[in-house]
């Protein structure tokens, strides 16, 4: 992680501290600006204008990231991408749906380690761990952007369970009620099936919303698709999943990434409904959006609505996710496609 700290990643107390400040409530009215994502230390216009230039020599900049380029969709879906400050980039995304929420799709890390062989950010490796001030500025951006985020999921670039200090940073910073306030209701982190992350939340919070990337219920073919799976594997990830209901009492998302050739076919939707059951769970059924390079194919509209009626059939609940952002290849799980990660050139 890099070693610099930016005040986007703070809390008051800790600015105040990081400043020297005798008066807290200076920093109480940097971190207003900060969360009223004002872009920089020149826009805190109740400051002194001889302390705004004194936090400018300081820190330069008071974002550690830039945004790289801006793609907007027709739909109304922007994707972001971030150039870090050591040269790596990252990508983030708003969506837009009809009911007027706006979703902030975040990355957690540069790249992602955990292999799944259908995603297009796994091809591009791993490079590291997001700090918080990276989360947020991800936030910011698209805040800025579009004037109003309603809600959060981390489900951009990177495995959330693999970086949860800092997404738990994130989300206490998203969730501050003297900040942007956001409801824990309203935060969805999104995992692989990572279960030692999923137990830590369950036993110390926060109580966001989880949505576990199942996309397969037959062991072999899961762990041939997501190598996650051959070291916690269903059982395992399913017992987890019960601890958190049991903690939150909430709904779990069990999401489902249907590809043509692979787990399209109506047993694999059968397995899926067995192994959903006993869970107080949706499923999400996600159409594969296409990644070059790999032995996949798109699901033909049949194909899905011959799952989702044979989930139906089974009383599993089910929603069909939009596919909005794909114009931008913005869909979550294709993020990435014009990244090269850690090179400032692209
Ligand atoms: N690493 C976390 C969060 C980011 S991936 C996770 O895997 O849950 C976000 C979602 O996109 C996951 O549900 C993943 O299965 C899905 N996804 C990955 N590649 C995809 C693709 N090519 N088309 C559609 N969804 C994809
Ligand atoms: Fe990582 Fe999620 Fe992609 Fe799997 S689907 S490689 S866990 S980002």
């Amino acid at each position: 992680m890099p070693k610099e700290v930016y005040l986007s990643g703070l809390f008051p107390q800790e600015i105040s501290e990081l400043l020297g400040y005798e008066k807290r409530w200076r920093a109480d009215q940097i971190y207003s600006w900060i969360v009223k994502a004002r872009p920089d230390f020149s826009s805190m216009s109740n400051l002194p204008a001889c302390e705004r230039e004194d936090l400018r020599l300081r820190f330069g900049d008071l974002r550690s990231s830039r945004i790289a380029s801006e793609l907007e969709d027709p739909d109304g879906s922007l994707k972001l991408q971030i150039r870090l400050r050591d040269g790596s980039a990252v990508e983030c995304v708003l969506l837009e749906d009809i009911e007027g929420r706006k979703t902030a799709c975040l990355s957690s890390q540069v790249g992602c380690p955990m292999g799944c062989t259908f995603c297009r950010t796994s091809q591009l490796g791993f490079l590291r761990d997001l700090g918080p001030d990276e989360i947020m500025e991800q936030f910011y951006f698209l805040k800025e952007k579009r004037g109003f985020v309603s809600n959060v999921v981390f489900m951009g670039m990177g495995e959330p369970m693999l970086n949860l200090p800092a997404v738990r940073k994130a989300i206490a910073l998203l969730s501050d009620p003297k900040g942007i306030g956001m409801s824990l209701r309203k935060i969805t982190i999104s995992t692989s099936g990572v279960v030692p992350g999923i137990l830590d939340l369950a036993a110390s919070g926060p109580k966001v919303r989880l949505a576990v990337s199942l996309t397969v219920a037959d062991p072999e073919l899961r762990s041939a698709m997501m190598p996650v799976n051959r070291r916690w594997n269903l059982a395992v990830l399913k017992e987890a999943l019960l601890a958190y209901q049991e903690a939150t009492g909430e709904r779990i998302t069990v999401e489902a990434v249907i590809i043509g050739n692979k787990n399209a076919g109506k047993e694999h939707a059968k397995i899926l409904a067995d192994w959903v059951r006993p869970l107080k769970a949706q499923v999400n059924i996600i159409p594969w959006n296409q990644v070059p390079g790999t032995d996949n194919t798109a699901p033909s509209a049949a194909q899905i609505s011959a799952f989702v009626d044979t989930l139906e059939a089974q009383d599993i609940t089910v929603v069909k996710r939009m596919s909005r952002g794909r114009g931008v290849m913005g869909a979550c799980g294709q993020l990435g496609d014009t990244l090269k990660l850690g090179n400032p050139s692209t």
